[in-house]
């Protein structure tokens, strides 16, 4: 028995040994996300679990930051013994992005990553983004974890724009360098296809003066300046990841931010399709061509999206994924403001909130795009597993994109 934990800690495995398992729960995946496919209502292989709403950054699209400044705001998170329970409660997840908040500003960030490690055997791949600030604890984070964690380990660094607009949206002096030095480090540790730059298109024309395509140009060269500087490899197009920016209140506590400036208005969702199209453009020089061929997918449907309001692609929420806060609420997502239950109340395990949604008619809800629609990378990449055919089409059409944004 593990004396801190007091859980049983498994044998290293063989290379072959571990080989044998790596296979075993790849088929798992495959077995289980084509039974996704098929709408059978099994356990979701995928968690989105906000591990805190501790953050140090202050983005002007996301109050989350400011949770931690109201009185009360940061009680009552999930104690890792808390963690570990909702870890051994629900063994069957295979793919969990932790999320926050920052994820590192939480102490037991590595111990709530190997809790899951623990207790689910076929844990294929974790995820976190970071907002890059605290280098040497981020690096040192990602190298305990990737010390003691089986699954493959990838991590987003956020960077929003070329320097001083990417530090006056997120509110940090110099907050463009740090991003730029974790980056690096973590390249460095954890190999180029584990690490990305990731850049939610926020900046727009009527915010800046400079158009989202053109601040896409400007963020890639900007990077690849400073880690040219540092002597380091230039980022790849395959590397620099463009996210949609979203509305939620319940993640983000953002919806206040409709309004203001144009965001997410005709004017500004036309220069996000831009950008994404521009981007397609680009030639990538590295990167397996699955990745890619599910990037084609991400940006078509993204496209769709962000003409029509919705995509051909269905939502897996509910029926492959789930979302979990920082106090144990289930939600079907980031987006849709509708708690489900608390996981404090049924043993830590996600299934009775899921199914009791599920006869609510939740997930049908869902199905029939009965909510408040996005394209967000949290549910997209699910999604596009989830739907084969669907996204066959999407990859196939994805070259001549012509959808075009109306108010
Ligand atoms: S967007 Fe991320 S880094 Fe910025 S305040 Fe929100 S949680 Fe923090
Ligand atoms: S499509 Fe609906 S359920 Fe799915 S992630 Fe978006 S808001 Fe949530």
């Amino acid at each position: 028995m593990c004396a801190s934990t007091g859980t049983r800690r498994r044998p290293a495995l063989t290379a072959r040994e571990s080989a044998m398992s790596d296979f075993y729960s790849w088929s798992r995946f495959a077995i289980r996300t084509a039974a996704a496919a098929a709408g059978v209502e099994g356990a979701p292989s995928k968690l989105i679990f906000v591990v805190t709403k501790r953050c140090h950054s202050r983005c002007v699209y996301c109050d989350i930051w400011k949770v931690k400044d109201t009185p009360g705001g940061l009680d009552d998170e999930l104690s890792l013994d808390e963690v570990r329970s909702v870890a051994a409660s629900n063994p069957f997840l295979q793919w969990i992005d932790f999320t926050g908040g920052e994820p590192t500003d939480r102490p037991d960030f590595p111990q709530v990553i190997q809790a899951f490690a623990e207790h689910c055997p076929d844990l294929l791949l974790v995820h976190f983004p970071t907002n890059g600030i605290a280098t040497n604890r981020i690096a040192q984070m990602a190298e305990d974890i990737r010390a003691k964690v089986r699954a493959r380990l990838v991590v987003t660094v956020s960077i929003d724009g070329p320097p001083e607009l990417n530090d006056r949206l997120r509110g940090i002096r110099n907050d463009f360098g740090h991003a730029i030095n974790t980056f690096a480090v973590l390249r460095n540790l954890l190999g180029a296809d584990n690490v990305f730059a990731g850049m939610t298109l926020h900046g727009h024309k009527a915010s800046c003066g400079h158009t989202s395509s053109e601040l896409v140009d400007q963020t890639f060269a900007a990077i690849n300046a400073a880690l040219l500087a540092k002597n380091e490899t230039a980022l790849g197009w395959e590397g620099f990841h463009l996210n949609i920016p979203h509305l939620s209140q319940h993640y983000y506590g953002n919806t206040a931010a409709g309004p203001t400036d144009g965001f997410g208005g005709t004017a500004h969702r036309a220069e996000v399709m831009a950008a994404l199209r521009h981007a397609a453009g680009q030639s990538k020089s590295a990167g397996s061509l699955p990745m890619r061929a599910v990037e084609r997918i991400y940006r078509a449907e993204a496209m769709r999206y962000l003409a029509e309001g919705r995509t051909n692609i269905p939502c897996s929420a509910l029926l492959s994924t789930a979302y979990l806060s920082e106090k144990g609420e289930v939600y079907p997502c980031t987006i849709w403001d509708k708690p489900l239950g608390n996981i404090r109340n049924t043993g830590y395990a996600l299934m009775p909130v899921i199914e009791a949604a599920r006869r609510a008619g939740v997930r049908k809800a869902v199905a029939e795009a009965r909510c408040p629609n996005c394209w967000t990378p949290c549910e997209a990449y699910p999604a596009i597993a989830a739907s084969p055919v669907r996204s066959l089409l999407a990859l196939v059409g994805g070259g001549r994109n012509t959808h075009t944004v109306s108010a």
